[in-house]
């Protein structure tokens, strides 16, 4: 192994390795993994990160490593799915503690047994930490909040190795600066989340999913909107669109008898061709995908939009304008009542660099906005991955206040944090 640092292989116990080709992060290679097993370890690898001038990646299982920009330099990935252990779970109190490396599917597991669940269904699955530092919430947003609105409290890692908790065991719980939101969707240039409390859910005895095949984006924004005013209330909402068509599907839950009430009468209101089904539409909550990213030597670009409810039928005409010019074809898939969903943009490298751009001015005139989550490096070359900031200076002082030294994820972050 290339020489490490002596406090470096002490901080995690010997769990040091030389890195390889694999632990590259967009293409920055680091030389060395650590897998350090507690909290303390983690404050001892980064004590020591920041003591010989070293730069840090975090890294779950992986899956989201793509998205951001390539960090400025890199040294050392801490790795965190030594993290695992489950740390209690309170069924009374509906809430769960975690190593932020423990599997999102195991923490489902872990949690179904007495009839509960963590309202987060990210459209792939990721440790905890990696699902909590990218923000990524699936369907379930629209009834239980974004990943921040869960989190009840947090222990992390500075750069500088100190650690710090925030929040606690209790819903209610008012502690002034609240970090776990601030380190919610930081990308991990903020500190290493370390463990996560959460509050659980009960699952419902009964799920209905009502789905309508929608022609053209006005008929899917007449849906979308009959779906969020709903009384029947759906606990998601969600769109899968292609060539200018697609469906539009609402899952409800509760008790058995009612369920089935709510879904007819939601689907009474959809009107003619909307069929109540008591499993999902096969696409509901999964990933586009842009995994192979040069697949049939085209460029494969997946983007996450964000805009106004009223704003879907726009979103979806743009997004069928997009696919009529020559060289790309473009698809989506989301949850319209929260406003939030991802295009694969797929084709000739200039013809994708042209619809991303041509997205990111519809998401805006949508009051929303795009960023680029996996894009191959032709295409990442050409486009500002994640577009105009607002609140930049207040981010960079944010930055500089956690991290001066620049020792976390340098660079992977909006404006270059
Ligand atoms: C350096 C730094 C400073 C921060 N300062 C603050 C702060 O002062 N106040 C505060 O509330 N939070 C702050 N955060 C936390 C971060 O902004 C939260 O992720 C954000 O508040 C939640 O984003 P969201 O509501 O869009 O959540 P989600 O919709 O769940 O967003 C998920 C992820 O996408 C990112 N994202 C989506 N669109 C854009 C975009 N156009 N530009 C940039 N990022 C985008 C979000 O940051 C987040 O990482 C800071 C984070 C960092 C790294």
């Amino acid at each position: 192994m290339a020489a490490a640092p002596e406090a470096l292989l002490r901080a995690c116990d010997g769990y040091l390795t030389e890195a390889s080709d694999d632990d590259a992060v967009l293409g920055m290679a680091p030389r060395w993994v650590a897998s350090p097993g507690t909290t303390a370890q983690v404050s001892a690898v980064m004590a020591a990160a920041t003591a010989d001038g070293l730069a840090v990646v975090p890294r779950g299982t992986g899956s989201k490593l793509g998205w951001g920009n390539p960090p400025r330099r890199l040294d050392v990935v801490l790795d965190t799915t030594r993290l695992d252990t489950l740390v209690e779970h309170a069924a009374g109190d509906l809430i769960l503690v975690t190593g932020a490396g423990r599997r999102l599917t195991a923490l489902q597991d872990d949690v179904a047994g007495s009839g509960q669940r963590l309202g987060i269904d990210p459209t792939r699955s990721g440790t905890i930490g990696g699902t909590v530092a990218t923000g990524t919430s699936g369907p379930m947003r629209l009834r239980h909040g974004a990943v921040r609105d869960l989190v009840i409290g947090m222990t992390l890692v500075r750069a500088d190795g100190v650690v710090a908790k925030s929040g606690g065991k209790v819903v209610k719980n008012v502690a002034g600066y609240d970090l776990a939101k601030l380190l919610t969707g930081s990308f991990g240039t903020l500190g290493v989340i370390t463990e996560v409390a959460f509050r659980l859910h009960p699952v419902p005895p009964a799920r209905r999913w009502v789905t309508l095949a929608v022609d053209g984006p006005e008929q899917a924004q007449a849906a979308v909107q009959e779906l969020a005013h709903s009384q029947q209330a759906p606990v998601a909402v969600e769109v899968d669109w292609a060539e200018g068509r697609g469906e539009v599907s609402a899952l409800l839950e509760g008790h058995a008898d009612a369920t089935e009430d709510c879904a007819e009468t939601v689907a009474r209101g959809l009107g003619d061709g909307a069929r109540v089904d008591d499993h999902a539409p096969d696409w509901w909550g999964t990933d586009l995908g842009a995994a192979d990213l040069h697949a049939d030597g085209a460029g494969r670009t997946l983007v996450r939009t964000t805009h106004e409810i009223a704003g879907t039928g726009p979103l979806l005409g743009s997004i069928t304008s997009l696919s009529e010019a020559p060289g790309v074809s473009a698809a989506y898939r989301g949850s319209p009542a929260v406003g939030v969903g991802c295009a694969l943009l797929v084709g000739e490298v200039d013809a994708v660099v042209a619809a991303t751009e041509g997205l990111r001015a519809a998401a805006a005139a949508v009051g929303g906005a795009a960023v680029v989550l996996e894009a191959p490096d032709d295409v990442r070359a050409r486009v500002d991955v994640w577009g105009p900031a607002t609140a930049l200076d207040l981010m960079r002082s944010v930055k500089a206040r956690f991290d001066p030294e620049g020792t976390l994820a340098p660079g992977r972050f909006v404006g270059g944090i």
